[in-house]
Formats: structure tokens, C-alpha cells, sequence
């Protein structure tokens, strides 16, 4: 079978080791060097352009349900827990807490959900709602029901390294969030934050009023295309009299965005992380479609004729 392997860029360093594992069960192998995001980005268009009739794809658990012979291989890790009694003492006078964590630790949640009750916590685990499969684990773009537990919970523990997973969930809840790392073995409390990121929001809504163009940025891999959306948004601008045009691509480029010299500001309807981390990249103001609905509100007020008093 000619199949194409694709991996994310932590683990393209293993590609050719798996590549020679297939060729020796006798498969023609041939490896996607793309870039490579998440499941949401699976290398359909190159396996059907190399005639494969299967794709491996490494990493990444399914994300959506696509019309193509995917085989998925998630990646694990072990972690050691011995950062979880560091916890503790920053959990102190809470009661109750709400696990997260990414598919890399999941298989690990029950040992540490055990840990905290067995230290007198109530303990439950996110629920997934969207992307994501399995109890307690969180994606980039899918928080869960973290907005529903944040009224039911204390605070929040995510078990892992990083802040690109967390930060998701941290900006739709209110409570205490710790990140216990076992990676750098130390937990620190996130939630501050928290105001940072919603300053940034607002100073995107509020640079962005004064728009005459805008570029709504659509992506075509396949868990991220929303050209419904961009339509809508689309037509949303041009009701206010302003301009819009869709901006079409597969990985986002920001130094052609930033050729782009006509626009005022661009909206993302990609993957929605980009409006979150990417900001800095692009010198007009990148929105998310929540903060152009925004934008377009004030941008409507400000035409309204002052009420006489
Ligand atoms: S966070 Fe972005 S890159 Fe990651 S799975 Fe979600 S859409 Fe894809």
C-alpha cells in the first residue's frame, strides 16, 4: 500500500525510523514535509496528490470526521507526578478543582485525580464538548465545558507544560488556575494572566473602529475552513459601509498579510488561536469574529446622532 506519513513538528525527528518500520512490512512510504499544526491539518491534498491511498497521521488524536482512510497515532507520555504535592499549598481552602490536561497525559488523569482526593479535594474532569474525546483533555481551540464547571469549582489544575494549551480555557473562566509542569517540576498560578489577554482584546477592538477595509483571513485545511462564517462576516462589514474581502490560503502567511497594504485590519475565521497568539505578527489589528462584532458595534454607535439632553 503507498501510504503518507505526516507528523507535527515535535515529532518529524522520528519520521524516517516509522517510515522504514512500514517499507519493511512492505508499504511504499512517502513523508509530508509540511508544516503541521493539528489534526485539524491532516495532508489529504498531498496524499491524494501522491496517489496514497492511506494517511498516517502521528501525534494527534481524530478531530473531525473526514472522508479519507486516516489512521491516527497519538502520542504518549508518562509524566512524573512528583510536582503534584507542590500543589498543595497554593490549592490551600479550596475544595473542589476541575483536571485538564492534552491527550499526551490523559491516560495519566485517574493517577492524579487520586492524588487530589486522597488530599481531601472533590475532584471532577472537563467534559468534552467539541474536538476534544476523552474526559479532562483540552485542545488549542476547545476548551471543553470549562465556562459550565467554572460555577461548580474552586479552581482549576492543568497537568502539563506549556501555556498554548491552558490559555484556551484560562480566558473562558473566572477561578484560580495552576499549572503543575512536570516537565520544569513546579506549579504556578496562571490566572494572572488573564487581564493581560483582555487588554490585548480591547485594544484590538478599539484600533480597529476607524477600519475602512478588512481582510477575513479563511484557511483551507480541512478542521479549520469556515468560508460560511467568512460570508457572514463578510456581509456584516459591508451593512456598517465599510469594505471586506475574503483572504484565502493554507498556512497563513504574515509576511504576504502584511503585503496587503490596503487593509485596515483582518478578521480570522482560521484556526482561533491565531487572533490569540499571533497578534504581533501583523502590523493592522487581527480580530477574532467575536471582537469584530464588537468592533462593528462601537463603529455603529459612533454614527448614532448624540441623544439631546
Ligand atoms: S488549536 Fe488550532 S492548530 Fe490546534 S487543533 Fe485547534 S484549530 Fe488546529
Amino acid at each position: 500500500m503507498r501510504i503518507l506519513l505526516q507528523f507535527p513538528e515535535g515529532l518529524k525527528q522520528e519520521a524516517l525510523k516509522h517510515a522504514k518500520e512500514l517499507e519493511a512490512e512492505g508499504n511504499e512510504v512517502i513523508i509530508s514535509a509540511s508544516p503541521t499544526y493539528g489534526a485539524c491539518d491532516l495532508a489529504i491534498d498531498e496524499a491524494k496528490h501522491v496517489g496514497a491511498e492511506k494517511l498516517v497521521h502521528f501525534g494527534h488524536a481524530e478531530f473531525h470526521h473526514v472522508d479519507f482512510n486516516v489512521e491516527y497515532v497519538p502520542y504518549t507520555i508518562d509524566a512524573s507526578l512528583e510536582v503534584l504535592p507542590s500543589s498543595l499549598e497554593q490549592l490551600k481552602g479550596m475544595e473542589s478543582i476541575c483536571l485538564l490536561t492534552t491527550i499526551q497525559h490523559v491516560h495519566q488523569l485517574e493517577q492524579v485525580k487520586r492524588f487530589y482526593e486522597e488530599h481531601g479535594k472533590r475532584v471532577v474532569l472537563n467534559r468534552p464538548n467539541g474536538f476534544a474525546k476523552v474526559n479532562g483533555q483540552i485542545l488549542g481551540c476547545d476548551d471543553g465545558n470549562v465556562m459550565v464547571i467554572d460555577r461548580s469549582v474552586d479552581a482549576f489544575v492543568y497537568f502539563g507544560g506549556g501555556i498554548f494549551h491552558p490559555l484556551g480555557a484560562l480566558l473562558q473562566t473566572t477561578k484560580p488556575f495552576l499549572i503543575a509542569d512536570p516537565f520544569q517540576n513546579r506549579t504556578w498560578r496562571m490566572d494572572e494572566m488573564r487581564e493581560t489577554y483582555r487588554k490585548r482584546s480591547r485594544g484590538k477592538i478599539l484600533a480597529s473602529v476607524n477600519a475602512r477595509n478588512f481582510g477575513i483571513m479563511v484557511s483551507t485545511k480541512n478542521g479549520q475552513y469556515n468560508m460560511a462564517l467568512a460570508k457572514i462576516l463578510k456581509k456584516r462589514i459591508e451593512a456598517e459601509g465599510l469594505n471586506a474581502a475574503v483572504l484565502v490560503s493554507n498556512t497563513l502567511d504574515f509576511d504576504s498579510l502584511n503585503n496587503m497594504l490596503e487593509f485596515d485590519a483582518f478578521v480570522n475565521t482560521a484556526c482561533p488561536r491565531i487572533a490569540i497568539d499571533d497578534i504581533e505578527r501583523l502590523r493592522k489589528p487581527l480580530l477574532s469574529a467575536n471582537e469584530l462584532m464588537e468592533a462593528l458595534k462601537i463603529i455603529s454607535e459612533l454614527k448614532m446622532p448624540a441623544a439631546k439632553s
